[in-house]
């Protein structure tokens, strides 16, 4: 019997940031400029990692702006 295991799932990790000028459009908070890094991993197994750049806030977490 073969099984399948389909669980995939995607972390996100804020590796450094820095404090930008603007503020959230949801909350108010203050915003910043991250290095991201997604890592999309099989069974909790990491396949690959891409990083990448975004304007997230500090209070809340939104993404307000990414870069690719
Ligand atoms: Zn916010």
């Amino acid at each position: 019997m073969v099984c399948f295991c389909f669980l995939v799932d995607q972390k996100r990790v804020v590796r450094r940031s820095k404090p930008l000028a603007g503020t959230c459009s949801r909350c108010g908070g203050g915003a910043s400029v991250a290095d991201m890094r997604t890592a999309t991993r099989f069974c909790y197994v990491p396949l690959y990692w891409k990083s990448w750049k975004a304007v997230v806030c500090t209070f809340c977490g939104a993404i307000l702006k990414s870069y690719r």
